[in-house]
């Protein structure tokens, strides 16, 4: 963008008319399309909804207490998108990037010097995503709970959160970290509450993913104690192989079939029994 251009969209925002030696620049990246450390993402949509809701936004610088109160605005966003890099997910890459700027002041001239010379690397943005979408099965976990857990692949599909349907942007800040230290988007939802319900929810399915593995282990023994009693060693080594693939549903439906049919050899059984003995004594 020329300078003439930004000073244009700048002075949209400043109460007077500010000169081009008045104002410091720069360009930051707010965010991007690819899964994060907190196991989420941004959806195309959201990025597009946070592009929005980012310009005029102001920015603070934390963790600083001799800056305190300086503060950026930024004043025009872009998506970009580089198709040579692609996300964990294999889509291209795509990130907000921005463009703020500062009013020149002495206080704030080591600062200007610290984003320069590019300390000032990390970018902390909060805004309220109205939809928190499992990424195996598609389910809002804002709204119900499912059995997928951060983290964890499921046949191949490796769970995390997609961010959709953004409803507002907060704020954003400069953290002071040293730039060796990962880059990266730190975002809060909807402050600590929403954090611990999220953590809540998480240990709930660690629960009943438990539970289910050792009524699977229970209904396993009892499919393979019926397969030997209906058919022996040989069958029953099979079969335990089989059940080992089933999940609950399965399992219960198969140790039913395996009862019925024991149910019926062991009349058969007992008729034949019966037979032999009354055969024994009529022999004796
Ligand atoms: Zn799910």
């Amino acid at each position: 963008m020329e300078i003439k251009d930004a000073l244009k969209e700048i002075n949209k925002f400043s109460r007077r008319e500010l000169k081009e030696d008045e104002v410091y620049i720069f360009d930051l990246v707010l965010c991007d399309n690819d899964i994060d450390r907190d196991m989420e993402r941004f959806s195309d949509n959201a990025l597009k909804q946070l592009r929005q809701l980012f310009i005029g936004k102001t920015g603070i610088f934390d963790h600083d207490p001799k800056s305190s109160g300086q503060t950026a605005r930024i004043f025009t966003t872009e998506l970009i998108t580089d198709e040579n890099r692609k996300t964990k997910y294999g889509e291209s890459y795509t990130y907000l990037k921005a463009c703020a700027y500062m009013v020149k002041t002495a206080a704030n001239e080591d600062l200007i010097r610290e984003i320069d010379g590019g300390i000032k690397k990390e970018v902390s943005i909060s805004c309220s995503a109205g939809r928190q979408l499992c990424s195996v099965c598609g389910t809002d976990r804002r709204l119900k709970a499912c059995p997928h857990i951060k983290g964890k692949s499921y046949k191949g599909k490796e769970a995390y959160i997609i961010l959709d349907d953004i409803m507002d942007a907060y704020e954003w800040s400069f953290v002071a970290v040293p730039a060796q230290i990962n880059a990266g988007v730190t975002k809060r939802f909807g402050g600590q509450d929403e954090d611990e319900r999220i953590k809540s929810l998480e240990a709930a399915h660690r629960q009943d993913e438990e539970l289910i593995g050792e009524l699977c282990a229970a209904l396993r023994e009892d499919v393979v104690r019926l397969c030997f009693l209906e058919s022996g060693g040989c069958r029953s080594k099979a079969m335990a192989a089989a059940a080992d693939k089933m999940d609950v549903r399965e399992l219960i439906s198969f140790k039913e079939e395996l009862k019925k049919e024991c149910r019926t050899k062991a009349v058969s059984q007992l008729s034949e029994d019966t037979a032999s003995d009354s055969f024994e004594s009529f022999r004796v």
